[in-house]
């Protein structure tokens, strides 16, 4: 299979103006494509990582169930797919609203990628960050203790310290391969924003974000998704309290909308994955 990463590492001699170059050798491990969409929006000199989410979602565009009970949407050409784009990434991220729900590790399972990882002196598997305000991340979850590399749990400055000390443990009890820092962004919630900065301060260039809806949601409202990866299973699964792809409050105003720009667009198995790009403001 052909190697990604070292299809991403050089800086495409098509990219010739001054943005383009700054984009090629700040996001160093894209695709032409993604450098090329980075470099149209406003966040190709910003001080955030590249953004891509990727949900699976019914063809109703849930999530999961009402119960929020994990549920396969996708097969494995999808799954392989989402490996690939994983092993692309700095950084992985979900809402604690995710961990509580399906208990993910969050780590890339092929091993061919882990190697390939490796070989290109990067971590065995992307930074692991949880969003979550009041430190409820599970001392168990998977996420903490399955693969080695390094944590990150996006706390509030209101999240209790004794928990706090708690989390930072585990890492002790892991071991040297386990790596855990906890970062205070916001009162009462984390701020994204505050939050995308300390990411890309600590070399997380592109971040993949797994869901949940609320945390999507407000990661739109922040203006900081520059792709949406979609694949949408052949299934309903209804349910007006079933989580969906992009939840919380969502806009009132109809200027306040997410603009996206369709990117690419394929049959998969018996479902389709549709990919956007994200417009900072509304198109012409
Ligand atoms: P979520 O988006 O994973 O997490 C939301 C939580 O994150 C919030 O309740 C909040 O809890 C915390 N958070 C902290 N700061 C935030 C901020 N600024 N903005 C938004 N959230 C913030 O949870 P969810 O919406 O309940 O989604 C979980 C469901 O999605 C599960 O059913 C899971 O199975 C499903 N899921 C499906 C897929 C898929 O691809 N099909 C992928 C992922 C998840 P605190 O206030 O306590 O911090």
């Amino acid at each position: 299979m052909e190697n990604d990463y070292d299809r991403y590492k050089y800086i495409d001699p098509r990219l010739i103006t001054m943005c383009e170059i700054v984009t090629a050798i700040s996001f160093p491990h894209m695709t032409p494509s993604m450098s090329e969409s980075a470099s149209c929006s406003s966040n190709a000199l910003s001080m955030r990582p590249y953004v891509i989410v990727n949900v699976a979602m019914s063809a109703d565009g849930k999530l999961s169930t009402r119960e929020r009970r994990q549920v396969k949407i996708s097969g494995k050409d999808d799954f392989s797919r989402v490996d690939e784009l994983k092993a692309e990434c700095d950084g992985i991220m979900v809402g604690i609203g995710t961990v509580l729900a399906d208990d993910p590790s969050l780590t890339i399972k092929s091993e061919m990628r882990i190697a390939m990882r490796r070989k290109n002196l990067r971590p065995p598997h992307p930074v692991r960050i949880i969003v979550d305000s009041m430190a409820k991340t599970p001392l168990d979850a998977k996420i903490l203790y399955k693969g080695e590399g390094k944590r990150i749990i996006a706390l509030s400055r209101a999240a209790d310290p004794a928990r706090v000390d708690q989390l930072r443990q585990v890492a002790m009890h892991r071991g040297e391969h386990v790596e855990i820092e906890c970062i205070f962004c916001g009162e009462t919630k984390v701020d994204l924003l505050e939050l995308c900065k300390e990411l890309k301060m600590r070399g997380i260039h592109m971040l993949m974000v797994e869901g949940g809806g609320t945390l999507i949601m407000s990661l739109f409202q922040a203006g900081v998704i520059d792709e949406l990866h979609t694949f949408i299973g052949n299934m309903i699964i209804g349910g007006k309290n079933a989580p969906t792809l992009a939840d919380g409050d969502g806009f009132v105003l109809e200027h306040e909308f997410s603009h996206l720009r369709l990117h690419a667009l394929s049959q998969m198995e018996d479902g389709v994955l549709v990919s956007w790009h994200v417009h900072t403001c509304m198109p012409e």
